[in-house]
């Protein structure tokens, strides 16, 4: 079955959502989203300026004292709604999310839609359970307590490689913790967090809480951040432009939540089960075609298991069918671009004069931005394929002997995302679990994520959580509230202004 999605009906009207409803930007310049599976160009849009920002962010403004003074409960129903509308215009967000960025559709339908609707519903709950400590009479003339507000217009930027779950991952928290957002999607990929903004109006959720600009990075991006009345930013990509992020948030004093690159280590201990690692490995690496911040990238193997464990992941990598991304059979898509697709073939290509490509290391055809799973060994932990964040269907795998060794190689990069540790010994788990230094640690598994479950890195993969109720301590601000008890006009600590008593 092909794509059904058509992107120009859709967004006839523009593909900036300001105050509820789509309108054109005003930058001056366009973009063309391009389906990467064929070159073939979707949509093109004229992308959002400065002037675009400033009205989103002032929409975002004007909405904020309603929605934060909305009760719990009053979001949470609306929140709820939108859940609901999501389900039922799953098909239709599963179709553009794999016509945008050439994800397979049987991904999009069973892991990047389902997971958004699950993740607002997860919000529409928690949004009844922001909570804090308790309150007390800690001094004993006092009542102290503690208010957990909103922070205001948070200000959210993110990447193309799962867009409709990243705008879920940044527009939810926020919203539920009542404030109001103006997110900026890649400029590759604006389809779904536009569709994922209307969805949110037809839910009743009031014109101006989601915002959606739809712009370039320097521009749009740095505007946004920059922004006077941005309380907040919250980014998700590179760790380069995170950087820059970062100063920009630094100088205007905002709170800051980053999501950056990862380089993920998994770990194959000598008594693990080598038919689950072989295929944690292969899944791990191809998911969405390698293009996952988390995504298995450099596998370490104890030396009994490694030869096998080489032979039977490239064994596996050969059964994986590239093709059309609408055919339910395909399991690996094309990459996001052809520039993307360059990108990753010079890794590879700079990796022949140092490394042995196992298989792989091939574009089919140039129709598609299509590249073959690639397996790598032979390469030294520092070299650029071990070190760098390739984002592409390549695994590299090294030896190592004793489990030290191997703890020390998983943490031998600047990245600290998430890792895998594979072992049926409870200890070797254990110890792995505490050692390696990254945000998430799966044990005899790898990729999987869960909304109740917090999302986010270690070193320089940056700082803050999405999902679960810990992204709640980026979106809230506490606030101490204390009251006098005593009614004493001159109090006692009054003494060290006033004289001895
Ligand atoms: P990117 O850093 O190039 O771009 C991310 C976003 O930043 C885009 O919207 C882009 O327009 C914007 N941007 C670019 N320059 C900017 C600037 N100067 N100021 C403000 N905004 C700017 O990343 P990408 O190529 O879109 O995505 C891939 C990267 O994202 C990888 O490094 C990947 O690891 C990372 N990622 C991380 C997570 C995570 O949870 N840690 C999740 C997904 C992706």
């Amino acid at each position: 079955m092909g794509n059904r999605f058509q992107g120009l009906d859709r967004f006839a009207a523009g593909a900036q959502y300001i105050g509820g409803r789509l309108r054109p930007g005003t930058s001056g310049r366009g973009h063309t989203v391009v389906d990467p599976a064929t070159g073939d160009d979707v949509l093109t849009y004229a992308l959002a300026g400065s002037a675009d920002v400033d009205a989103a962010v002032a929409a975002a403004r004007d909405a904020f004292p309603g929605w934060a003074g909305a009760t719990p409960a009053e979001r949470s129903e609306a929140m709820h709604r939108f859940a609901a509308r999501l389900a039922e215009r799953a098909e239709e967000f599963a179709q553009a999310e794999s016509l945008q960025c050439g994800k397979p559709i049987k991904l999009t339908r069973e892991f990047d839609v389902p997971g958004t609707v699950d993740n607002t519903a997860f919000f529409a709950g928690a949004a009844r359970h922001l909570q804090g400590q308790s309150a007390g009479e800690y001094s004993g003339d006092h009542t102290s307590y503690i208010r957990r507000e909103p922070i205001g217009v948070v200000g959210s930027i993110a990447p193309w490689n799962y867009p409709l779950q990243m705008a879920a991952w940044k527009v939810l928290p926020a919203i539920a913790a009542g404030n109001t957002i103006v997110l900026k999607p890649a400029e590759l990929t604006p389809l779904t967090s536009l569709l994922f903004a209307q969805a949110a109006t037809e839910a009743g959720i009031p014109d101006g809480v989601v915002n959606i600009v739809t712009g370039a990075g320097k521009e749009a991006g740095e505007h946004l951040v920059g922004h006077p009345a941005v309380a907040m930013t919250s980014f998700t990509g590179s760790t380069a432009v995170g950087k820059r992020v970062a100063e920009i948030a630094t100088a205007t004093v905002k709170r800051l939540h980053l999501e950056l690159g990862g380089k993920a280590p998994f770990v194959v201990f000598d008594d693990a089960d080598l038919e689950a690692a072989a295929h944690g490995a292969v899944a791990g690496a191809l998911i969405n075609t390698g293009q996952d911040c988390t995504a298995a990238t450099r596998a370490y193997v104890q030396r009994p298991l490694y030869d096998a464990f080489v032979t039977a992941v490239a064994d596996l990598m050969a059964t994986v069918r590239l093709g059309d991304p609408f055919d339910e059979s395909t399991d690996l898509g094309p990459l996001i671009s052809h520039a993307q697709r360059d990108r990753v073939a010079g890794f590879v290509d700079r990796a022949r004069s140092y490394a042995t490509v196992v298989t792989g290391g091939v574009a089919p055809h140039n129709d598609g931005a299509y590249y073959r799973p690639t397996l790598i060994t032979g390469a030294a932990q520092d070299s650029e394929i071990v070190q760098a964040e390739i984002f592409g269907p390549v695994l590299v795998v090294l030896p190592f002997d004793s489990d030290e060794e191997g703890l020390a190689l998983a943490n031998d990069t600047p990245y600290g995302l998430a890792a895998s540790a594979w072992t049926r010994d409870v200890y070797r788990a254990g110890r792995a679990t505490r050692e390696i230094k990254a945000g998430c640690v799966w044990v005899n598994d790898h990729i999987p994520i869960i909304s109740e479950m917090p999302h986010g890195g270690y070193k320089a993969s940056g700082f803050g959580k999405d999902m679960s109720t810990y992204s709640f301590e980026e979106y809230t601000q506490v606030k101490h509230v204390m009251y006098d008890n005593t009614a004493v006009a001159r109090k006692d600590w009054h003494r060290t202004v006033f004289g001895d008593r």
